[in-house]
């Protein structure tokens, strides 16, 4: 069970590292650990039956693709969203290798059309309204492939990884690494034991808990990095229309009066549906994705806000706090999402069935319990969500309105930031890193490219 390069996790960064490594060095062998299933196996029964049954590991975020399979799949194509790799790689090195990946998406089938590059009148009128809520515009041309295509895309790159000679073992988890004497990364554990000099850990969110105890076993140092805390917006498609037709997914910032707390628009879906994620722990936090079939498109547009929120000494514990407050959630709502109107919200009262069901806008998130998103979240999250909400009724009329739902909660749980050197090695000679679990991206696209460059440091091939 030698390798020349063992892989744990399957996920866009996963995927591209094994990719670029057999297209710089075809004869090298490379072993991909997932812990979930091939991207056929993948069948979340809640898509039938909308009650989630609790699969282990969870279908929706764990095996071949990882969280990007069920994913929205918007491909970010400018350096400013998705991740830290701009601080890595300069800017411009980033976007060369956007622009790389890119061609490699189209390539395994994503549509040639991208959204925000041809609309400059609207976007101008969109930047006044903005300007005028104190929010700041972020302008990212984006190539939307869409829940179900992403997944035929990512069935063609799972085929061809096996037809070049990666050895994929899924429902295989790593437990542990297995250092040497001198502290030297020589290989892994799983179903039994692996061996390699070369180890890449991507194992994206999901994996994220998982990464953070074999740092602390193994003495791999770590940083403190932001969480982001916040709720999932729906609305109607119809308010949300001169954004989405302008640029499908806009990115707002807004700095809260009270606290001066970064709050963000995240993940928008128009069309789309509402979604649950769960982790090991059966944590559910709330997400969101769209189809690009219009056949399966929904009412509805879903966006995330997001508060940033940086803790100092001495707390380091940014992903307990988020799973906290998630858990807070689950246990009102008897483990499932909880959904609130936003004019309850901004009362002080629980929404409950009858109130909902006054509503124009109908929650695509089936089985979201009505409650009180106050009993869960902190004041501070709770003010600058609410202040994010009145300014952008500048720039969307109609988001204010008594009737908006809020789903919580939604956490990213990004913040655990691998110590890397310019190699992505962490201090561990011969384990390397990439991808969101280590903190260091945020989205499909620098993940993808993490990855790339995971492939090219790894073979000393190609420049990054
Ligand atoms: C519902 C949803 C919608 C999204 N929409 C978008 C979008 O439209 N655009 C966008 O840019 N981003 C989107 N994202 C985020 C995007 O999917 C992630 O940023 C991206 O997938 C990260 O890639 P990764 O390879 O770092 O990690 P992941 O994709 O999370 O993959 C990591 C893999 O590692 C595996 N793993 C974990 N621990 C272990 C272990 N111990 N042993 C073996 N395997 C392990 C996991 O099972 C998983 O398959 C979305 C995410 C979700 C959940």
């Amino acid at each position: 069970m030698n390798y020349d390069f063992i892989i744990i996790g399957a996920g866009p960064c996963g995927i591209f590292t094994a990719l670029e490594i057999k297209k710089l060095q075809p004869s090298s062998s490379i072993l991909i650990l997932e812990k979930g299933n091939s991207i056929k196996r993948r069948i979340c029964p809640k898509r039938k039956t909308d009650i989630c049954v609790g699969c282990k590991p969870c279908n929706i975020t764990t095996g071949f693709a990882g969280a990007g399979a069920y994913s929205d799949g918007k491909l970010s194509l400018s350096p400013d969203v998705g991740g830290n790799l701009p601080k890595y790689l300069g800017y411009s090195k980033t976007q060369k290798l956007i622009d790389y990946v890119d061609d490699i998406y189209l390539k395994f089938g994503a549509d040639k059309k991208i959204f925000g590059v041809d609309k400059d009148d609207e976007i101008r009128e969109i930047r006044k309204k903005a300007i005028s809520g104190n929010l700041k515009l972020v302008e990212c041309p984006i190539r939307h492939m869409g829940t179900e295509e992403g997944y035929n895309i990512y069935s063609r790159i799972e085929e061809h990884l096996i037809d070049i000679g990666v050895d994929l073992s899924f429902k295989n988890p790593v437990k542990d690494l297995i250092l040497n004497e001198d502290k030297k990364i020589i290989g892994v554990v799983a179903d039994k034991e692996y061996y390699s000099k070369k180890v890449v850990a991507s194992v994206g969110r999901d994996g994220s808990d998982w990464l953070r105890g074999i740092c602390l076993k193994h003495g791999i140092e770590v940083e403190t990095g932001d969480i982001d805390i916040g709720v999932r917006v729906e609305t109607r498609n119809e308010i949300m229309e001169e954004l989405n037709e302008a640029m499908y997914e806009s990115k707002l910032i807004y700095y809260s009066q009270t606290f001066d707390d970064k709050v963000r628009t995240f993940c928008a879906n128009p069309g789309g549906e509402v979604s649950t994620e769960y982790y090991d722990n059966d944590l559910a936090v709330v997400n969101g994705h769209s189809y690009k079939s219009e056949d399966l498109k929904s009412e509805n547009t879903n966006f995330a806000l997001l508060v940033t929120k940086h803790f100092t000494k001495p707390f380091n514990s940014p992903i307990e706090y988020g799973t906290h407050i998630a858990q807070l959630g689950n246990m009102l709502s008897g483990n499932r999402v909880l959904v609130q109107r936003y004019g309850d919200f901004k009362r002080g009262r629980r929404t409950t069935e009858e109130r909902l069901h006054r509503n124009n806008i109908v929650p695509t998130l089936k089985d979201a319990v009505p409650g009180d998103l106050s009993l869960v979240l902190p004041f501070r999250i709770l003010k600058s969500i609410d202040e994010m909400i009145e300014a952008l009724d500048n720039v969307v009329p109609g988001i204010a309105s008594d009737e908006t739902l809020l789903y919580g909660v939604e956490v990213k749980f990004y913040s655990n930031r691998v110590v890397v050197d310019e190699y992505f090695q962490s201090n561990i000679e011969g384990l390397y890193v990439g991808g969101d679990g280590a903190g260091i991206t945020r989205g499909l696209m620098q993940a993808s490219v993490n990855g790339v460059v995971l492939g090219r440091i790894l073979t000393k091939k190609g420049s990054y």
